[in-house]
Formats: structure tokens, C-alpha cells, sequence
């Protein structure tokens, strides 16, 4: 979301004119937007901050301006305005759309601007983006979240449940269809309890005819993914994040009935322990979790699945953390990003009086790592010999001469390819002209090794 988020503020400031250097020390503008989920995103913040003051003390020009969750929270701000008086703009989560008029009003007043909303206007602020990727795009489907796990402090910074009407998430990708996507992931922290009003009545009498909508009218999330999977050109749909609770049989058959779903899905689970699960307030337990996976693996063959998980949550005993193993033997995750509790100051986890201590959460992180990623190697390896349809990336990040996509499953390939193949009047083409000819395109990868984090492989051409 995040990372959406600077999608926009990157677009509104393309069309204001402004163009990305890659090197900050050529900018003149510099943003940044904040996490908050953990305590060592603000540390890193304040490390970053604390490297500009010299130039913002200098240089008239230069401007300074922080965003994102970490905005939302009073006692930041009373932190920024004591230690770093220097910061141009400061806004928030609600509020971005208004970064432009801000900005403007600084250069002008030649004055700090500070401006923070409590909750969001509407959904229907949505933004140009200036995407990371050509071919793949993020796109919010809803804002905010109700859920308030203990631990977490994403419902204070980015408010209530807020979902975006369908024609409105619709137009958006049919737009990206039409500007070359092929990939969305739709954004949500909760997308399974996703509910859009239509905007106009005749498109939900139509929904109805087809069986979708429910008693009062609201779009559900399974419906919003069929009515996408209607757009041409969009071959991928992914989403981003589904909450167990609100994983229904419906969105169980969507996976089955809808190929450009793809057979992936990050559920998290957080603990396998039933205890830390309620007092984490999750509201599912082991049981209900293991009979998702269930139904999900046997609807949807091959389906991959990735998950978050936090250690040391307070009170968690040893027994309970081998409960967390013994769910990562059972479910058997492709991947899984590992967290260690970190208090967050304003929810109710961060007063509970049975903090564990760093070197048990550390011992225990250890050992989880090392379950999860050799499982994730083992899983990797049974791909050797497959032939993969990938959505090439573009060059891989590690080795320039290789090419980067993703599986159907989201699994990344790192691929070579014979160069030989792509002569073009009896010239061969440089790497550079191969990768940008393929950078959005499908591609069949026959997989050749398999990885902890990625598979190998080399193209079928
Ligand atoms: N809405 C998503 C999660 C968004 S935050 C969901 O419920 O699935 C992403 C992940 O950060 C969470 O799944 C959790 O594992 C982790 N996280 C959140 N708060 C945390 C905290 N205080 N300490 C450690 N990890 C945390
Ligand atoms: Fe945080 Fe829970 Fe909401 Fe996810 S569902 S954002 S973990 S409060």
C-alpha cells in the first residue's frame, strides 16, 4: 500500500513536471513515506531524516517533505516538530492527493506546511500513478481496516474500512488494460470483507441476474474479481491481503471458476498457537485455518501459498511457539515473512505486562527462519523440470545478464536466454534490446534449479 501510495506522489509530481534523479544528493525534492508496522521502520526513518538537516540548513531550494503511516501518529509529529524543525511538509495517509497544493504553498510562503486528516474524504480520491512496473499494477480496491489485532497499529494510521465502488475499481483497470497492464494486484489489508456499493443501480440488477450480489446490494469481494477477470487484456489478477476470518466457500469457487486468477495466495496466520491467536484478537483458530488451506488445495490444485508470522507476541510460552512450527510443517508455506513482535506504541498488545525478552524472540526467530526456508528450498526444487508461464520483469536484479519474472504461483525466475534466437537481419541484438523486446511479455521458462527465495531456469523458445 505503501508503496502505492508513492506510485502517486511520484504521478502528481511527474505532472507537475518534476522528473525522478537517480541520485538523491541531484534532487531537490526529497519524500519520505513512511511505515510504521514495526519499530525499526521509524528508527530507520529518523536515521534518514537526521542525514538531510546539513543540505535543508544549506540549501534554500532543497525541500524535505514526510508522509505515511508514521504522520498519523501525534506523538511523531511531536517529535519531528522538536528535533527536525527543518522539515518542509509533513502530511499524511488521508491527505496525499493534497501533497501538490502544499507543496506549492511552501515554495511560495517559503513556510513549513503541516496538514494531517483524521479519516479519508472518500474513496474516490484516487490518483495517476507513475507505475514501478509497465506491465503490472497496484490497485487499491479499499482503504483502512477494522480489524484492530492487538498488535497492530495499521488501524490507527490508516483509519476505518472504506471500499471503492466497482465501477470505479473497474474503470481504473480498464484503463491500465488499455495503457498495456497485463497484471493487478488489488490492495486491501482485508480484501475478503471488501464491500462495494454500485454506483449505478442498473449495473447491480445485472449483478443480481447473474447470481452475485447479495440480499442488500453490496459487491462482494468474489464478485469484484469475476467482473475484472471480464476485462480484456488484464491475464493476471492477484490480491493483497486476505484475512482468514473473512476467507469464504465463495472466494474458494472464484479460484476455481476463474483462470486469470492466479493460483496463489499470502494467508496469514501470525501464530499457530489458539491462545496467542485470541489474544492477538485474529479471530480464527488452528482448526479453521488448517480447514481453509484444505479446501483451498483441493479446489485449487498446485495453489502456492505464503504467510506472516510474529514471534514473541507477549505471553507466548515455548509450547506455543512449537505450535507456530508445527502449523508451518502442516501447512507447508512456499514462503513466509517472519516478524519479531515490536511494541507499537497505542495498541493494546504494547501494554500487556508479558513482554518477552529480545534473546528468546531472537532464538525463536532462528529457528522458525530456518523451517520455513528449508521448506521453501524443498518446494523450490520440485519445480526442476517444469515448464513455467512467466510474466518477464524485466533484468534480473542480481545477474544483468539474465531475465526476471514471476510464475503464475509468484514465484520469481531468474532465466537465461539464447541469444542466437532473436537475430535480426543477421545481426545478433544486444542483451539490452532482448530484455526490453521481452519486459511484459509471457514467456514459457523450463525451471532448472530451484532456489531458498527463487527458482532458475532457461527460456523455451
Ligand atoms: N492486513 C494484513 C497485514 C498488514 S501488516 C493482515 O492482517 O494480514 C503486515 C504484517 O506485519 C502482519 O501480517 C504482521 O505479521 C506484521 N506485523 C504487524 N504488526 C506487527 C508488530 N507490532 N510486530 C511485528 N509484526 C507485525
Ligand atoms: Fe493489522 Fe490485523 Fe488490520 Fe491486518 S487485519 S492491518 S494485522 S489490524
Amino acid at each position: 500500500m505503501n508503496e502505492h501510495d508513492s506510485e502517486m506522489i511520484a504521478g502528481m509530481l511527474s505532472e507537475l513536471g518534476y522528473v525522478q534523479v537517480p541520485d538523491r544528493k541531484e534532487a531537490s525534492i526529497e519524500i519520505l513515506n513512511t511505515c510504521s508496522v514495526r519499530e525499526n521502520a521509524d528508527k530507520r526513518f529518523f536515521g534518514t531524516l537526521g542525514q538531510l538537516k546539513r543540505r535543508s540548513k544549506e540549501d534554500p531550494e532543497y525541500m524535505v517533505c514526510v508522509c505515511g503511516c508514521m504522520m498519523q501518529q501525534q506523538h511523531i509529529i511531536d517529535r519531528i516538530k522538536e528535533k527536525y524543525p527543518w522539515v518542509d511538509i509533513i502530511f499524511g495517509t488521508h491527505n496525499i492527493h493534497r501533497f501538490p497544493t502544499l507543496l506549492g504553498n511552501a515554495i511560495r510562503e517559503k513556510e513549513q506546511k503541516i496538514e494531517i486528516w483524521d479519516a479519508r474524504e472518500s474513496s474516490e480520491q484516487e490518483l495517476p500513478a507513475k507505475r514501478l512496473y509497465e506491465n503490472k499494477a497496484l490497485v487499491n480496491i479499499m482503504y483502512g481496516c477494522n480489524n484492530f489485532c492487538t498488535y497492530c497499529i495499521v488501524p490507527y494510521t490508516r483509519g476505518r474500512e472504506m471500499s471503492r465502488a466497482p465501477e470505479d475499481v473497474l474503470e481504473e483497470i480498464e484503463k491500465l488494460a488499455a495503457d498495456g497492464v497485463r497484471e493487478v494486484m488489488l490492495l486491501g489489508q482485508n480484501v475478503n470483507s471488501y464491500k462495494g456499493e454500485f454506483k449505478n443501480p442498473g449495473n447491480q440488477q445485472k449483478a443480481r441476474l447473474e447470481g452475485f450480489v447479495e440480499e442488500d446490494g453490496i459487491c462482494t469481494f468474489s464478485h469484484l474479481v469475476r467482473l475484472i477477470a471480464g476485462i480484456d487484456g488484464i491475464e493476471r489478477i492477484r490480491f493483497m491481503t486476505s484475512h482468514p476470518k473473512d476467507l469464504s466457500d465463495e472466494l474458494i469457487e472464484t479460484f476455481r471458476v476463474t483462470d486469470k486468477l492466479c493460483k496463489n495466495i499470502h494467508l496469514p496466520v501470525q501464530s499457530g498457537s489458539d491462545r496467542v491467536l485470541k489474544k492477538m484478537n485474529r479471530r480464527y483458530d488452528s482448526a479453521r485455518y488448517l480447514d481453509i488451506v484444505r479446501k483451498l488445495r483441493e479446489a485449487v490444485p498446485g495453489i502456492t501459498m505464503s504467510t506472516d508470522i510474529i514471534v514473541g507476541f507477549p505471553g507466548e510460552t515455548e509450547e506455543e511457539f512449537e505450535d507456530t512450527l508445527e502449523m508451518v510443517r502442516k501447512v507447508r508455506y512456499d514462503s513466509a515473512f517472519t516478524f519479531l513482535y515490536s511494541i507499537r506504541t497505542g495498541t493494546p498488545a504494547a501494554t500487556y505486562p508479558d513482554q518477552i525478552p529480545e534473546d528468546v524472540k531472537h532464538e525463536r526467530f532462528n529457528r522458525l527462519v530456518e523451517l520455513v526456508d528449508s521448506i521453501s528450498l524443498e518446494k523450490n526444487l520440485a519445480y526442476v523440470g517444469r515448464t513455467e508461464k512467466v510474466l518477464v520483469e524485466g533484468r534480473s536484479k542480481r545477474n544483468r545478464n539474465t531475465l526476471a519474472g514471476r510464475t503464475d504461483g509468484f514465484k520469481l525466475v531468474n532465466f537465461t536466454i539464447d541469444p542466437s534466437a532473436f537475430m535480426e537481419k543477421g545481426e545478433a541484438c544486444s542483451f539490452d534490446e532482448i530484455a526490453e523486446k521481452l519486459t511484459g511479455t509471457f514467456m514459457d521458462v523450463r525451471i532448472t534449479n530451484g532456489k531458498t527465495f527463487s527458482l532458475e531456469g532457461e527460456a523455451v523458445l
